[in-house]
């Protein structure tokens, strides 16, 4: 059996990444399986423990990372999140193809350590429509909202790193161009593996 594909998607906060993830996650023919993260981050209303984010102390993330358990770690607006090593190994070696919805310097990480990771850069149609996004989330207060804002234009000028860039206008056809590059990428190493 082949080992499974590492894909990453990253973007500014509020281009709607998990929006678009949800449109093709689940979707048998692409056998993938979501990396959920740890965070030191506060629960937002409706997520789920263990489902959108593993949710930690500073002192848990800390020692994770003594204990060389993530793949990757990143400060983000005052927060640590991390991709734990052992999830994404055990699924790529069952198959399954693992995807990791991290930010800008948690790529850049993991690019070093597995150069062939597919990597998808999501763009939101305008700066002026991802302020939106941002503000129309509503959690946070003003100086969170202007972080993320600040970041996002950072993270914008890091998008030449990546493989592929797709602009989230439109959420279900930012959805199909995700399918059809995962699914070019597996024909490839089907054919590779001939
Ligand atoms: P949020 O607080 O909006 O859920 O996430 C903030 C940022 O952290 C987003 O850009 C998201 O992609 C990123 N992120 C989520 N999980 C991880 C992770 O495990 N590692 C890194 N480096 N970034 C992450």
């Amino acid at each position: 059996m082949n080992k499974g594909l590492l894909i990453i998607i990253s973007g500014p906060s509020g281009v709607g990444k998990g929006t678009v993830i949800k449109e093709f996650i689940d979707d048998p023919e692409l056998n993938l399986s979501f990396s959920v993260s740890m965070t030191t981050r506060e629960m937002r209303e409706g997520e789920v423990d263990g489902v959108n984010y593993d949710y930690v102390t500073k002192e848990e993330f800390k020692q994770a990372i003594e204990n060389g358990e993530l793949l990757e770690w990143a400060e983000f607006v005052g927060n640590y999140y991390g991709t734990p090593l052992k999830n994404v190994e055990k699924k790529r070696s069952e198959g399954k193809n693992v995807l990791l919805e991290i930010e800008t310097d948690g790529c850049r990480q993991v690019q070093k350590k597995c150069p062939d990771a597919i990597t998808i850069f999501i763009v939101p149609p305008s700066i002026e429509e991802l302020e939106k996004r941002i503000r129309g989330r509503k959690s946070e207060p003003e100086e969170i909202v202007q972080q993320r804002l600040d970041k996002a234009r950072k993270e914008m000028d890091l998008l030449k790193y990546y493989k592929y860039v797709v602009c989230n206008d439109e959420v279900d056809i930012a959805a199909d161009i995700i399918r059809v590059i995962i699914r070019k990428h597996m024909e490839r190493q089907r054919n590779a593996e001939q």
